[in-house]
């Protein structure tokens, strides 16, 4: 019998199974995951399940029965190796899963702080359910919260905590890797409106304490009084399997358009996936909910005897303090930028060019401009700069 194997058990690996399922492949399906449970998605840990507004069963993308009923077996445990030569995995428990289709759905890691005391009691840090349970639990009973970096998950989390915490990070602006300055600024500004301290361009050279952690020491050697800290400085992709394995590994698992690996039997997809995307013009690794799920159906319908290539337009969301940003395209190196609406009264979106062409657009609780720019996204060519000012700007106007 045809059997596809999926490693890891996230979103990604969910969708793959699901997909396969909903797509009538009629094979063997068999998701592989080392975490607890049964999948669970990540964007509430620094939302409403931090803030104790979702439970539990509102993170599963399914419950139990799901699998049973579409005949999905879940494997509860972590591959170790991966055989290429015979077409199957070695779990760490020693048993050994065949594969007709190999997807690795492994995800990543959260990158951890290269400073003295950063292993000490006290810091934390969230990526899985059990990280956020412990953040809850510490968070209770902390004094004086300190986050260590200014990306999404620092920022949700700051959002998301209850209470004021000090936000610090490196570059001179927050969000600097993902947005354009204009949104930089703008959530700045929001966070200390919610009474939350920003610190930039700031690094962190050590963390101090006893049995546990005390202080955060800066660059310019200011010590900040710290009980919980948050260590939120982004991730490194789950690629141990695939290297050893003798696949290209270059930031993430490099795949083909097909998101293929070198071996037509493996595919890569999701947090861990180095894939050539056409709005960035590059090989690039994204870390989205809309990347994993649409690179999973993507891979069921190739196994399912589809034969187009990955192409789905790039998108992001973010909610912090009753704001959503939502994000289509990649920023990749704009040279020009155009805000649309009023940033003070929180309802903006920025438009982002390059060469001439409109290649992404942030939206701040402007929902319409953003499905707008997903569908402007898809047209060949992009929408022309000149055309774009001829309809003064407005998404939705110019689509019509
Ligand atoms: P994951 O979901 O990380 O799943 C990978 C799984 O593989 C993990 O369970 C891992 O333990 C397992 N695994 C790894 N190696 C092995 C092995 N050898 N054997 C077995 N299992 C293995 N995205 C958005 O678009 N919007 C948001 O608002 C948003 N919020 C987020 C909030 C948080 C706190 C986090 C952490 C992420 C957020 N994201 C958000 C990002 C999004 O959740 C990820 O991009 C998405 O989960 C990636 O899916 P994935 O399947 O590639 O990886």
């Amino acid at each position: 019998q045809n059997t596809v194997l999926v490693v890891g058990s996230g979103q990604s690996g969910f969708q793959a199974v699901a997909s396969l399922r909903t797509l009538g492949f009629d094979g063997r399906v068999v998701l592989i995951g080392d975490e607890p449970g049964v999948p669970y998605q990540r964007p509430p840990l620094s939302k409403a399940y931090l803030a104790g507004t979702a439970g539990l069963q509102q993170l599963h993308l399914r419950d139990e029965d799901f699998y049973a009923e579409k005949d999905i077996e879940l494997v509860a445990g972590r591959v170790a190796e991966i055989d290429r030569a015979a077409s199957k995995v070695r779990l760490e428990d020693g048993t050994e899963q065949g594969y007709d289709h190999l997807i690795l759905a492994t995800g990543a890691r959260n990158r951890t702080l290269p400073v003295p005391g950063a292993d000490l009691p006290g810091v934390l840090t969230l990526r899985t359910r059990d990280d956020a349970d412990r953040l809850r639990e510490s968070l209770a009973g902390a004094e004086n919260v300190v986050v260590i970096g200014g990306g999404f998950i620092g920022l949700e989390f700051a959002a998301h905590a209850g209470r004021p915490v000090t936000i610090i990070e490196a570059q001179d602006r927050l969000l600097n890797r993902v947005a354009t300055p204009e949104i930089s600024a703008y959530f700045a500004e929001l966070h200390r409106n919610a009474g939350h301290t920003v610190l930039l361009g700031q690094g962190v050279t050590a963390l101090h304490g006893d049995e546990r952690v005390r202080e955060v020491e800066l660059s310019d050697g200011t010590r900040l009084p710290a009980d919980l800290v948050v260590v939120a400085v982004g991730v490194v992709p789950e690629t141990a399997l695939a290297e050893a394995a003798g696949l290209s590994v270059d930031n993430g698992v490099v795949v083909d358009a097909h998101l293929r690996t070198a071996d037509p039997k493996i595919f890569a997809i999701g947090d861990c996936a180095n894939f050539p995307c056409m709005w960035a013009d590059a090989l690039i690794r994204l870390e989205s909910v809309q990347n994993a799920v649409d690179q999973a159906r993507s891979v069921a319908s190739t196994i399912t005897g589809t034969t187009a290539p990955y192409e789905s337009v790039p998108w992001f969301w973010t909610d912090q303090s009753g704001t959503k940003l939502q994000i289509a395209g990649i920023l990749a190196n704009p040279d020009r930028t155009v805000v649309v609406g009023e940033p003070a009264t929180g309802k903006f979106s920025v438009l982002s060019f390059r060469d001439d062409v409109l290649i992404a657009v942030e939206s701040v609780n402007r929902p319409a401009d953003h499905i707008a720019a997903r569908r402007l996204l898809t047209a060949d060519p992009w929408p022309p700069y000149a055309e774009l000012e001829n309809s003064a700007f407005d998404l939705k106007a110019y689509l019509k």
